[in-house]
C-alpha cells in the first residue's frame, strides 16, 4: 500500500505510435495508482516536450516509430540531460532490446529495463519497485577517504572478518559449502563491503595480508561448522586475488594452515577472478598447478565477464565454473543470459567441472538454474552473507527445517 501511494505522484510518459500499446499502458499504469501517464505517438513530438522543460520520472519508449526511432529519442534525451528513467520496449529481438539498453547506459541514461511486448503488470511493478528502491536517497558513506594507515589498521586488528554466504544442492536443497566473503566492521561507516577496500589493498601491496587474515579467522571457524551434525563434509571456498599467485609458497602457506587446522585440502577451493587472471603466466601457472596437485579446488569465478574465459580454461586445471550473478538474476527475462548459462554449464560439464550458480534471488532463477543443470545454488533466496554467528544460526535453522 504504500508503494501504490509513491507510484501516485510519478509523471509517467509513454512514447508509443500504437493506440493499443496506450491503452494497454494507461490500464495498466491506473492499476498500480498511477495517476499522471501522458502519451505521445510521435518520438519528435515527445523530445520537445522534454527539451521545452516537461518533467518526467519514467518515460516508457517504443523503439520502432515512423518519425523518430528509439535510439534516436534517447540520443536527444542525453542531450537535454534528462535525469529520469527509461524503460525500453518492443517487438524487435531482445539482442536488439538490450544492445540499446547498453547504448542508453553509455549516454548516462538510467535504464530500468529492455523488455518485450507486451509488457506484464507484474513486471511493470518489478520495474516501479526498482525505480522507487533506487531513487530513495540512502546514500550509503562514502569509502573514498580511505587512508592506507586504516586499512593497515584494520588488517592488524582483525577489522576485517570474514562473513559466510551458503551454497545449496539444487537436487537435494542441503547444504555443501560456503563462501567466505570479506567484511569491514567499521566504528563509523558501519559494514563497509569489499567493493571499498580490496582495489584499495591490491593497488597497495597489502592483498595479501587480507587473504592470510581470511585464512587465519575462517579456517577455524569452518572447522567448528563442519562439527555440527550432518555437516562433515561441508567444503569452503574462499577468493584469492590474482596479486597474490605471485607468491610461490601460496600453496605450501595454505597447506600448512589447513594442516594446523585439521582440515583437508580437498575442502577448500580457492575462487579466482578470470578478469584478473593470469599476469605472470609462469608462477601463476606454477602456484595453480601446485595447489590442485595438494587437492585444492579452483573456481573460476565471474565466468562469461572477462576477456578470455575460454583460453584461461584451457590453461589452468579448474574444478569449478561459477556462472556471473549478471547472468542467472537475468535468464528469465533475457534469452541471450539463459544461452550464456546452457553454454557454461555444456562447457563445464565435459570438463568435469561442477556448475554454481550465483546470485540466486528468486523462484523463477533457482527453477531456471536447476533446469540448466547448475549443481549449486547461491544467493539471496537462500541467504545474504552473514557474520559467523549468524550462519551458525542459519545453519541449525536450515537443518532442522
Ligand atoms: P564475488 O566473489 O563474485 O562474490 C559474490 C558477490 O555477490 C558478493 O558480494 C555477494 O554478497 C554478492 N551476492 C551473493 N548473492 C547475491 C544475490 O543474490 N544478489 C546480489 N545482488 N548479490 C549477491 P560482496 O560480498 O560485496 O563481494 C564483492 C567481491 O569482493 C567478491 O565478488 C570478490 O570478488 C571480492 N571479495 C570479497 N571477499 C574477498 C576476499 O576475502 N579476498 C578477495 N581477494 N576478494 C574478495
Ligand atoms: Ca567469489
Ligand atoms: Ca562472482
Amino acid at each position: 500500500m504504500a508503494l501504490k501511494n509513491q507510484f501516485e505522484t510519478l509523471n509517467v510518459l509513454v512514447i508509443d505510435d500504437d493506440d493499443f500499446v496506450h491503452d494497454m499502458l494507461i490500464h495498466e499504469f491506473n492499476q498500480l495508482g498511477v495517476k499522471n501517464i501522458q502519451v505521445e505517438a510521435s518520438g519528435v513530438n515527445a523530445v520537445k516536450r522534454v527539451q521545452n522543460g516537461e518533467c518526467f520520472e519514467l518515460i516508457i519508449i517504443d523503439l520502432i516509430m515512423p518519425d523518430m526511432d528509439g535510439v534516436e529519442v534517447l540520443r536527444h534525451l542525453s542531450e537535454y540531460q534528462f535525469n529520469g528513467a527509461v524503460i525500453l520496449l518492443s517487438g524487435q529481438d531482445q539482442r536488439v532490446l538490450d544492445t540499446t539498453a547498453a547504448l542508453a547506459g553509455a549516454q548516462h541514461i538510467r535504464v530500468l529495463g529492455a523488455i518485450p511486448k507486451p509488457i506484464t503488470i507484474d513486471i511493470l511493478t518489478q520495474k516501479l519497485n526498482q525505480l522507487f528502491e533506487e531513487t530513495t536517497p540512502n546514500i550509503p558513506p562514502s569509502n573514498d577517504d580511505i587512508s592506507l594507515e586504516e586499512l593497515k589498521d584494520a588488517i592488524a586488528n582483525d577489522k576485517i572478518v570474514p562473513f559466510y554466504q551458503p551454497q545449496l544442492a539444487f537436487s537435494t536443497k542441503r547444504l555443501k559449502s560456503v563462501e567466505v566473503l570479506a567484511r569491514w566492521v567499521h566504528p563509523t561507516r558501519g559494514i563497509v563491503s569489499p567493493a571499498s577496500f580490496i582495489a584499495l589493498a591490491e593497488e597497495t601491496g597489502m592483498i595479501d595480508a587480507v587473504t592470510r587474515s581470511m585464512f587465519r579467522q575462517a579456517l577455524p571457524q569452518f572447522k567448528e561448522l563442519s562439527s555440527i551434525h550432518g555437516h562433515s563434509d561441508l567444503h569452503i571456498s574462499i577468493n584469492l586475488s590474482t596479486d597474490s599467485l605471485c607468491a610461490i609458497d601460496l600453496p605450501e602457506q595454505i597447506e600448512d594452515l589447513a594442516k594446523m587446522h585439521g582440515i583437508c585440502c580437498n575442502n577448500i577451493t580457492l575462487e579466482l577472478t578470470e578478469s584478473r587472471l593470469i599476469q605472470n603466466l609462469v608462477s601463476t601457472l606454477d602456484v595453480l598447478l601446485r595447489l590442485r596437485l595438494k587437492g585444492f579446488g579452483l573456481s573460476i569465478d565471474d565466468f562469461g565477464t572477462g576477456y578470455s574465459s575460454f583460453e584461461q580454461l584451457k590453461k589452468i586445471p579448474f574444478t569449478e565454473l561459477k556462472v556471473d550473478r549478471q547472468f542467472v538474476s537475468d535468464a528469465t527475462n533475457n534469452k541471450t543470459s539463459k544461452a550464456i548459462i546452457e553454454s557454461s554449464v555444456s562447457l563445464a560439464k565435459t570438463l568435469n567441472m561442477q556448475v554454481v550458480a550465483e546470485g540466486v534471488e528468486t523462484n523463477a532463477d533457482w527453477e531456471l538454474a536447476k533446469n540448466l543443470q547448475c549443481d549449486l545454488a547461491q544467493g539471496y533466496l537462500v541467504s545474504k552473507p552473514l557474520p559467523f554467528r549468524d550462519f551458525v544460526h542459519w545453519i541449525d535453522e536450515h537443518t532442522t527445517r
